[in-house]
């Protein structure tokens, strides 16, 4: 029930993750949430829009499930909405399987919906690169092939010692940096597979865990992801499941490989 994103890029935005999460834990009501609900704090960027949150504060506004609201997006109004949920909710998970559930949360806390569901499309590309950012610092967002981050990697960019944040498209960014330590990044980094390029194909090829930890698998979907990514069509975007289940999907368009395990595959 302590899920929240917030956009990656925003600064200021993670003390008012803190507080929300500080504040999520002290409504002990509210840990009989579904566990997949989720905040959501986007700076008008609309980028952690594109997630659909329960509750979101988008540019300062309350959405609920991507409605548009009267409501201010304060830690305590998406508290408000959480605890609106709960009461109104039967067995449903997130707000928008509630019916009219937006219309309905958004009443109990005296407000209103002011708009019809507005989810923008994720990040196409996902943000990776060298970001100048207004106080003169660097922001570097990298990609994570196939969303897998192997330890000895992961301690090279924690030695980096300044500012992470994990996004929900694969990417990693670390923040804060001056032009010099982020030149040495991208040079010890980009040779360990790290992504810098927006234009890389692995960018847009996902995968299910496949039988790296699922028993109904098939075969080993990120192996095949690995393998196809280069002969995928610069428009193309492709996520490999080993199963005809077909976890992970991205939300966007896309073209849905399943391994079978069979020779060739
Ligand atoms: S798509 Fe199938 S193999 Fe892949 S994680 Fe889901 S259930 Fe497992």
């Amino acid at each position: 029930m302590r899920n929240i994103v917030a956009s990656p890029q925003a600064g200021e935005l993670r003390e008012t993750a803190a507080a929300l999460d500080r504040a999520l834990v002290a409504r002990a009501a509210l840990a009989e949430l579904p566990g997949r609900f989720l905040f959501a704090l986007d700076d008008g960027a609309g980028d952690v829009a594109a997630l659909a949150a329960d509750a979101e504060s988008r540019g300062g506004v309350l959405h609920l499930a991507g409605r548009p609201t009267d409501l201010p997006g304060t830690v305590d109004a998406l508290l408000d909405a959480a605890q609106a949920f709960l009461d109104l909710r039967g067995d449903e998970w997130r707000v928008h399987d509630l019916p009219d559930g937006a219309d309905r949360i958004a009443a109990a806390l005296g407000g209103r919906t002011t708009g019809p569901r507005s989810v923008p499309a994720p990040p196409t590309p996902p943000p990776v690169g060298w970001f100048d950012r207004p106080d003169g610092s660097v922001t570097l967002g990298m990609g994570v092939p196939l969303g897998r981050l192997d330890p000895r990697t992961a301690q090279f960019v924690a030695a980096v010692d300044h500012p992470i944040t994990i996004t929900p498209w694969r990417t990693v960014h670390v923040h804060g940096l001056d032009e010099g330590v982020a030149e040495t990044v991208v040079r010890v980094l980009a040779p360990m597979g790290l992504i810098f390029d927006a234009n890389a194909p692995l960018l847009r090829v996902s995968a299910c865990v496949g039988d790296h930890g699922c028993a109904r698998a098939h075969g080993d979907s990120l192996a095949h992801a690995a393998d196809i990514a280069d002969d995928i069509a610069d428009d193309e975007r492709v996520h490999v499941v080993a199963c005809e289940r077909g976890c992970g999907a991205p939300s966007g368009e896309h073209r849905r490989v399943v391994v079978t395990g069979e020779p060739g595959e």
